[in-house]
Order: C-alpha cells, then structure tokens, then sequence
C-alpha cells in the first residue's frame, strides 16, 4: 500500500489512524455482530457514539452548556439558508461581509430569505486582504454572517471582527484547526470534510437563546430548534459520518487537543510560506497579515510550468496540488491530517522543481 500525501482542499485527507481503526472494527463493531453502519439510529450503541462525539466536541472546543451542538446534513452550503431561516423574518436584515467565493455564495443564498446587506466587499481588491473594520457599512441586521477563512483564495481573520449583532461564522475549513473562543459566536457551521470527518455532515454550534426563532415555513430539516431537541436525530443521521467523526475527535484528544493541533499547524504553515518567500520563482499573492494557516495558493513565475509542476508533484506522491478553477495556480491545502512531513516533502520538491526549471 502506498498512501500520498494529499493536499485536496476538500474532501480532504483524513488521519491514517482513524482509517485504519475504522477498517479494523468494519465487519464487526464492538461486539455487535454487525458493523456501526448496520445499527438502528435508536439503538443504545449508536446513541452512545453520537453522544460521545458530542462530549468530546464540547472538550475540544470547550463548549460551553449555553450552546447546542447539532449534526446536520446537507454541507455548509445547507446553512446558508439555513442560518436566516432559523435567526430572521422575511421582513429582517443581516449584515454580510464579502471576503471571498464562499462568503459571496453566503450572501447569496442569504439575500434569498432576509434582506442581506453586504457590509463591505473584498473583490474590489480581488480578495487580497480583508476589508477595513472602519469602512464597513454595517446595518445593525439581525446577525452579522462572515468566513473567518476562505478556503478558494487562502485569506483568513487573524482576529474575530467586533460587531454588535450575533456573529455567524462559516468555520468549514478553519474549526479545530487551533482553539476558538466560542463565546464570541452566536453561531458557527462547518461542513465536514476537512478537518472534521467524511463529507456530507455539518456542524452547528449555536448558542441556545437564538434557537426558537425559526420561521414557520423553515423545513423541519433546517431548523435547529428540532435538530436540538432531538438530540440531531430529528430522521435517520448519516450514522458511519458522524461515527468517523467521533474518532477524528477522539484522535485530536489523544494528540493533546487544539492547543497542541494549532502549534502543529502553525509550524507547517510557516515552513510553506517561509519557503514561497524566500524563492523569486513561488509566491503567493495574499496579504501577509490575512494569510491562511489551511489553505495556501501558490503562483510559479511561469504559469505556462503549471502543469508540469502539477504533474510531477503527483508523480513524487504530492497530489490535489491544483488550485481553485476560480483563481488557477497551485493551492496546499494543510489541514489537521497533513503531517509535517507532508509540508517538509512539498518543500523539497518546490526546491528541486526550482532548481530545474528556474
Ligand atoms: N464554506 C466554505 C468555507 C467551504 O470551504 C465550503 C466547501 N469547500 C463550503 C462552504 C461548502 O461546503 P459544502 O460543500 O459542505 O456545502
């Protein structure tokens, strides 16, 4: 078995211990006579996993009791609606920042459901840097929507904006990377498959007093009030998802949690930027101040190398190393799963490519 190293931003790689876990307890499940995939929702073994992903989420991320956990369906992109179904009427607004394709995709799934006010947009600096605090035009909505970090275009908050309404984060490929104060947030969503689990699930962590504000007509499936009180298993969960994810976190507990997982990642995100700044031949376009720890674009000097580089890369085992159809180049995606390792062989290989085409 050769296994690559795989840079894909999402469905992204996953620790090779929980794989190979997984596939030990396959045909047989803690003495169940059946695999994990094959037992009622409503048994008590299964309800023990759920809750048990639960607890350990809350230790993680140090939940507090004031907040719901909820495994949701649908991917991020589900939240999108989801979130002014659940915190606004149709007659409401929300403040929306714009700061890359996801938080545009947001917006615009927003605008279909509550007036969105876009409170300022990046793209007039193609995405580049995050937009001024003191030019934002921010509307006092019912919540204020963002993306701490955009997955296509590698730019990430190195703080949490300061607003006076709830913040709404879209957290997919930022949450469990390094701590977060929860407290902040109002809300925070993530979809699954980068540094949670199987692609498919999201998460919701939503303090309880917004919940119960749902609209009539928010579908039974959207609202979080019913995924809440009914422990997320309002109709059949993706059961396998949401167990992987439960040894995903139970692997982060056994590294040492969060704290211990965000100096790893730090490390590997400033050897790879370390590496593109110091060559004339790599760079990366995003303001250093707004630079991702997950996600890292990368342009050659020569675009017209592109494609030898993403060939070779794949033949040496770095693979996914393409970027967004949006925005070109390479990308590296980082997540918790990537070893040091991974960024170390990126690097040597990025030298040699240099040293044989630059
Ligand atoms: N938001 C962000 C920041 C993402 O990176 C993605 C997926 N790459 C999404 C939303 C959409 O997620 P999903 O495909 O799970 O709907």
């Amino acid at each position: 078995m050769s296994r690559v190293y795989n840079f894909c931003a999402g469905p992204a790689a996953l620790p090779e211990a929980v794989l190979t876990r997984a596939q030990e307890e396959l045909l047989e499940w803690q003495g169940q006579g059946a695999s994990v995939m094959e037992l009622s929702h409503r048994s008590k073994a299964f309800i023990d996993v759920m809750e048990q992903a639960e607890s350990r989420l809350r230790r993680l991320l140090g939940v507090p009791d004031d907040y719901a956990v909820l495994f949701q369906q649908g991917g991020a992109s589900q939240q999108f609606a989801a979130v002014p179904l659940n915190l606004s009427s149709d007659t409401d607004s929300a403040d929306y920042l714009v700061t890359g394709q996801w938080s545009k995709k947001a917006l615009a799934e927003g605008a279909r459901f509550v007036n969105a006010n876009c409170v300022a947009d990046g793209a007039e600096d193609n995405f580049m840097s995050i937009p001024p605090r003191d030019g934002w035009s921010l509307g006092g909505g019912r919540y204020f929507h963002y993306c701490p970090n955009e997955t296509i275009g590698g730019l990430e908050f190195s703080d949490v904006p300061a607003v006076d309404s709830p913040l709404v984060a879209d957290m997919s490929s930022t949450l469990l990377s390094r701590p977060v104060d929860v407290t902040q947030f109002g809300v925070i969503y993530a979809g699954a498959q980068k540094n949670i689990g199987p692609a498919g699930l999201a998460l919701v962590v939503v303090q309880k007093e917004l919940l119960g504000q749902a609209r009539s007509s928010c579908p039974a499936m959207l609202n979080w009030e019913t995924a809440a009180t009914n422990g997320s298993m309002y109709n059949t969960p993706p059961t396998f998802a949401v167990y992987l994810t439960g040894l995903v976190f139970e692997w982060l507990e056994s590294l040492g949690g969060l704290e211990v997982m965000g100096a790893i990642n730090a490390r590997k995100a400033a050897r790879l930027y370390g590496h593109i700044d110091n060559s004339d031949f790599y760079s990366n376009p995003v303001s250093k101040s707004a630079r991702s720890w997950m996600n890292v674009p990368f342009t050659l000097a020569d675009s017209a190398l592109d494609k030898v580089f993403l060939d070779e890369a794949e033949q040496a085992g770095l693979t996914n190393l393409k970027g967004h159809r949006s925005v070109g180049g390479m990308r590296a995606s980082i997540y918790n799963a990537v070893p040091e390792a991974a960024v170390e062989a990126l690097c040597t290989f990025m030298s040699e490519f240099e040293q044989r085409y630059g």
